[in-house]
């Protein structure tokens, strides 16, 4: 396993994503989605030059932040317990996974600062799938306004699992819709700038639909754990 050489295969998958859509691959930052791996794999990917580490489970995350400390740029990214969340809110740098308003209201009451947070809308209406129903998402956030220490940075979807190209476009696709829509609301705490979406199968899909951040685990750093 060479992160390296898998980090060198990303970029370059990037930037002919990007010229297609005609965006700067500099606009997209690649999260290394560590959750399979070891803290050696985890300190190997930011030694290559990975900026950005998620994690899905509170022990993950706090192993390998002890190790690796502040240096890269922490998130959480899978669906987050209620009573998880006062253990890792000092030790991320932001939530992909706000769903619901009591985790919400948890989030607010336990962060000493304000968290940057994605809403995690199930586009695909999976029953598997965790995330807010696209039509819930506009007057979820809306909600959200009543709580001072989260800030809504994006919005964060995770696409079936599939080959099938244009299902998995519609999906990014609705994401960006739904993106355009909260940003002509012009709420304060949700700028909503950010799309956190594309993983290993499908992330040059993603940037071609409009992704600024995508969460990449197994053609990164393994799934060998
Ligand atoms: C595991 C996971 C990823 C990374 O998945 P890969 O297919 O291994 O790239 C991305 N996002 C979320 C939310 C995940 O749970």
């Amino acid at each position: 396993m060479q992160v390296k050489v898998n980090l060198q295969e990303i970029r370059e998958k990037m930037k002919l994503a990007c010229e297609k859509v005609r965006e700067s691959v500099e606009d997209i930052t690649i999260i290394a989605v560590t959750k399979y791996v070891t803290i050696e794999r985890a300190k190997e990917a930011v030694e290559a030059g990975v900026t950005n580490l998620g994690e899905n489970r509170e022990e993950g995350l706090l192993a390998k932040r002890e190790v690796l400390m502040d240096e890269p740029v922490w998130h959480f990214i899978g669906s987050l317990q209620t009573r998880k969340v006062k253990s890792i809110i000092d030790h991320v740098d932001y939530i992909h996974s706000l769903d619901r308003l009591s985790l919400a209201k948890e989030i607010n009451k336990r962060a000493s600062k304000k968290i940057k947070c994605f809403v995690q809308v199930n586009v695909s209406q999976e029953e598997s799938k965790h995330g807010i129903a696209p039509e819930e998402t506009i007057d979820f956030i809306k909600s959200l306004d009543a709580f001072p220490n989260i800030e809504i940075v994006g919005l964060m979807t995770m696409a079936p699992f599939t080959d099938n190209e244009e299902f998995l476009r519609s999906c990014f696709r609705n994401l960006k819709a739904l993106q355009t829509e909260v940003q002509s609301l012009k709420i304060s705490n949700a700028p909503c700038t950010e799309l956190s979406m594309g993983m290993s199968n499908d992330y040059s899909i993603a940037i071609e639909e409009g992704a600024t951040m995508i969460r990449i685990g197994t053609a990164l750093v393994g799934s060998d754990k």
